[in-house]
């Protein structure tokens, strides 16, 4: 979804709020997205720029780190990002240089050093004032997952003896010295 906000850039009280309701394409092997990624979004103008606030819902098919199935984790996400015209980004850029104390200034207006703000980093709006909302919302969601999934927190995942799901009930194994690593475990509290 990408949306023209010429008309926030120039009216800083304008406001439009958007129904957001797009696929996400997967992000490797192991995540994909199972429905539509949904949720509200509000662009605000801000002086010569755009504020975009919103919640996203959306449904993450990872595979779990313990037992290896595949499980539908729901996220609710939080995406927040600010956008500023190309022309204040560029002038930030170019008179950026390090400061007397080592930390990124920038010189302002009337000449003067000042360390670099938050407004510094603005995304610049596409030279056509286009904003790609789909793609800032992907990058919310993408942050937003786990690093090592769960299907759920106390997953007791395969037996590391015969492979299986120990989710579907005990296989059968003594989980006794055949597991080399209780060995190395015993050695070191012994
Ligand atoms: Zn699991
Ligand atoms: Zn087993």
């Amino acid at each position: 979804m990408r949306v023209n906000v010429g008309d926030l850039l120039a009216d800083r009280d304008g406001v439009r709020v958007l129904a957001f309701a797009e696929p996400l394409p997967a992000a490797g092997d192991d995540l994909a997205f199972a429905e539509p990624v949904t949720g509200e979004i509000t662009l605000t103008g801000t002086a010569g720029g755009v504020s975009l606030r919103g919640q996203v819902r959306a449904v993450a098919t990872c595979v779990c780190g313990a037992c290896l199935k595949r499980f539908g984790l729901p996220l609710t996400i939080d995406v927040a990002e600010d956008f500023g015209p190309r022309s204040v980004h560029t002038a930030a850029a170019a008179g950026s240089r390090l400061g007397a104390a080592g930390s990124p200034s920038v010189r302002g207006p009337a000449g003067e050093v000042r360390e670099l703000s938050a407004g510094d980093f603005l995304v610049p709006v596409d030279a056509d004032d286009m904003i790609d909302v789909t793609e800032v919302i992907r990058q919310h969601v993408v942050l937003a997952l786990p690093i090592a999934p769960r299907c759920r927190e106390d997953c007791p995942g395969l037996c590391p003896q015969c492979g299986a799901d120990l989710n579907d009930g005990p296989c059968g194994c003594v989980p006794d010295a055949a597991d080399p690593r209780l060995n190395v475990l015993r050695r070191w509290r012994a």
